[in-house]
């Protein structure tokens, strides 16, 4: 176990109980199932018992490895945290505390040598490169916090048994009581680890090179429907990047996110709390910005446009008067908020009345010039960023 204290270095070295362990798993699950199939056919059990080990392994390392443990986005209580230590743990993706500390140094190092994924090796490396042919010796002092969990550090230390009994011996076990060990070993166990394992390593490779900078333009990391599909919602990763505190990665309601969507019913069960939200404001702001930049940054490509400077000016200003707008309709709606909470005396009505009115009356203006925006940015550059 990669224990020791000190600083993280990283040398460029064959990991071959990596190599032979992710080939091997990947060559049994792909290639064992469909010869499994032809000579044994699949049963109901089987596809479930699958389906149910994906769906809790992949969740444990979305919502625990990551949300809860690398960003501490939300809190957890302890069946919970001892059950996303178990799935977690059957992923083998590591234990709760390494995988936390190379993601807390991804996000603090992103796109540098120290970036322990880093993009700018390639597209390989920062897929599963990095796990196969590059040693790394972990510093944990970036995760002294979950050091001080009895729990983590448990599955940390005996991380071989965590992983074994979870991820192999209960699935195998379960094959075994519906008289089908060898097809739990090869569904549920080799092609389960296959598909969580390359859907998560799709996050550091496809998230960081394909799909949307919608709210940092100069980040290497995207948002990306289809790997949010496979992820279960881990594919928004420029938000990710830009509010990595936040228990969404999906931040609006209808993204592909059963992460969030799990945290959040969990906390109506008692079982999370504390999630962390950024502001809708703060969120809306981070994307009116990228959009000014991508804005910009093609009016730069247009070097022959015969009135660049004054485009320019006109899509300064402009952007200047939405975030005076989007701050006053933050201070409406904060006065609106605080209206609420202070109903103190008996005109409360009428007070709160006047402060919902100066709300909407702030969004309407807010939403009239993003309009103008759009229709500005349509009729100088040809194309609208929002
Ligand atoms: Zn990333
Ligand atoms: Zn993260």
């Amino acid at each position: 176990m990669d224990n020791e204290l000190g600083k993280t270095t990283y040398q460029r070295k064959n990991s071959w109980p990596m190599i032979l362990f992710l080939f091997g798993t990947s060559l049994v699950g792909v290639v064992g199932t469909p010869i499994y199939i032809a000579r044994h056919g699949i049963t109901l059990i089987e596809i479930l018992l699958m389906v149910a080990f994906a769906s809790a392994t992949a969740m444990g390392i979305t919502v625990g490895y990551h949300r809860l443990f690398a960003h501490q986005s939300f809190k957890a209580n302890p069946i919970l945290q001892f059950l996303i230590l178990f799935f977690g743990g059957a992923a083998f993706e590591q234990s709760a505390l390494k995988w936390a500390s190379q993601h807390r140094d991804h996000h603090l190092y992103v796109d540098t040598e120290r970036d322990p994924y880093n993009i700018k090796q390639g597209f390989f490396h920062a897929h599963v490169g990095w796990l196969m042919f590059w040693h790394r010796n972990t510093n944990y002092d970036n995760v002294k916090d979950l050091q001080k969990s009895a729990m983590v550090v448990n599955q940390h230390r005996f991380y071989a048994l965590w992983a074994i009994g979870a991820g192999v011996l209960l699935p195998v076990m379960l094959g075994f009581l519906s008289g089908r060990p060898g097809g739990a070993f090869i569904l549920v166990v080799c092609l389960r680890m296959f598909f969580v394992h390359q859907s998560t390593f799709c996050i550091n490779s496809v998230c960081h090179k394909f799909g949307k900078p919608t709210y940092d333009i100069e980040s290497t990391a995207k948002d990306h429907w289809f790997v949010a599909m496979l992820t279960f919602g881990e594919g928004y990763h420029n938000f990710h990047h830009r509010f990595p505190s936040d228990y969404r990665n999906g931040v609006k309601w209808y993204h592909w996110d059963p992460s969030k969507w799990f945290i959040a019913l969990s906390s109506r069960l008692g079982w999370t709390r504390d999630l962390k939200r950024v502001s809708h404001f703060r969120i809306l702001d981070a994307k009116l910005a990228a959009e000014n930049q991508r804005a910009q940054k093609s009016l730069k490509l247009m070097a022959d446009h015969p009135q660049l400077d004054m485009v320019h000016g006109y899509l300064t200003e402009h952007y200047g008067q939405l975030r005076r707008r989007l701050l006053a309709w933050e201070g409406a709606a904060k006065e609106y908020q605080s209206v609420l909470y202070e109903r103190i005396s008996r005109h409360s009505e009428d007070i709160r009345k006047a402060a919902l009115q100066r709300r909407e009356a702030a969004k309407a203006h807010f939403k009239e010039t993003r309009e103008q925006w759009k229709t500005l940015q349509l009729q100088h550059l040809g194309v609208a960023f929002s």
